[in-house]
């Protein structure tokens, strides 16, 4: 479908995809730049890419689609660099966790970038925990301007269907809406929670339980300072609605409201089960 794929950022998401298009596409040319030449190797020495460069230039030069997995800060001054050096034909499209400001900033370069999101992952980095199978069956949201080429987004929405992700369509606020609520909520959360095992009794009783329910507080505190400035108000916002159900919990259990407490746990788990049937 892509002659010649270029990655920018090797890591968890770039290295991922880029073993995913290696296994479905043998035959596409996967060229690749990262921060360190370490990862460049590493990257060429396992056959995750076919060239490696540390020169933006080289390494977009000539492709068919560029897939910027960088940090999210870096997305928008990349991509305005990358787009005076490739073709009117080439996509460009980003991985990023936030989708409003990246999109809002990059409207001039419509022609050639779309807003994407591959909503799948670890709480691991870098190019050593990549896996082409943590993509199996995820779900790439795109986020395209009113003024993206339809060729051009049907291409590429194609090409991540046959990767195995399934893709939907939307558009940035409301991108960044939910996933404030099922993605940066949680790690915020699992922060609170772990900066509450606060005795050594605690840390010693804590076992799977806590293990799973704060598995994502192991994500890059980075990637967590990126999503609080470039998804705030929806954040706070899923921050308020969290502590109004905090004191439901709260209020039900002080008074001993047995029926009500009831009543919200039983709903709070269907609502599980209807998303993981
Ligand atoms: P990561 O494992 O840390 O990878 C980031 C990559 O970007 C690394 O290869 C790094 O190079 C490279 N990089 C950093 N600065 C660069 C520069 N100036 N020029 C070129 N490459 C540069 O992070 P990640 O988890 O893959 O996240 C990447 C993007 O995916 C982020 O925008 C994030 O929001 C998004 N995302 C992450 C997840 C997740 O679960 N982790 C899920 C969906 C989307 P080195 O390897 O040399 O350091």
């Amino acid at each position: 479908m892509f002659n010649r794929v270029a990655f920018i950022g090797l890591g968890l998401i770039g290295g991922s995809m880029a073993k995913r298009i290696k296994e479905i596409f043998p035959e596409t040319v996967i060229t690749g730049t990262a921060k360190s030449q370490l990862t460049i190797d590493y990257a060429l020495q396992n056959n995750i890419i076919s060239e490696g460069s540390s020169e933006l230039k080289k390494v977009v030069r000539d492709a068919d689609l560029v897939i910027v997995a960088t940090p999210i800060e870096l997305i928008v001054p990349t991509i305005k660099k990358i787009a005076k050096l490739v073709s009117e034909r080439t996509i460009i499209v980003d991985v990023a966790s936030t989708k409003g400001q990246i999109c809002d900033q990059l409207k001039k370069y419509s022609s050639k970038f779309i807003g994407g999101h591959p909503m799948a992952g670890t709480e691991k980095t870098g190019i050593i925990n990549s896996a082409a199978n943590i993509l199996h069956n995820a779900l790439f949201a795109l986020t395209p301007y009113k003024q993206t080429p339809k060729l051009k987004l049907q291409k590429l929405k194609d090409f991540i269907e046959k990767l195995g992700m399934r893709c939907k369509i939307t558009d940035p606020q409301t991108h960044d809406e939910a996933v404030a609520g099922i993605s940066h909520l949680p790690y915020f959360v699992a922060a609170a929670l772990l900066l509450n095992a606060d005795t050594q009794d605690k840390k010693e009783l804590a076992a799977t339980g806590f293990k799973s329910t704060t598995r994502v507080g192991e994500s890059d505190p980075q990637w967590g300072l990126e999503i609080a400035s470039t998804n705030k108000p929806a954040i706070l916002k899923e921050l308020n609605s969290l502590q109004k159900n905090l004191n439901i919990l709260k209020k039900y259990i002080s008074t001993g409201n047995k029926k009500q407490l009831l009543k919200i746990l039983k709903n709070a788990r269907n609502i599980r089960r209807s998303i993981y049937p």
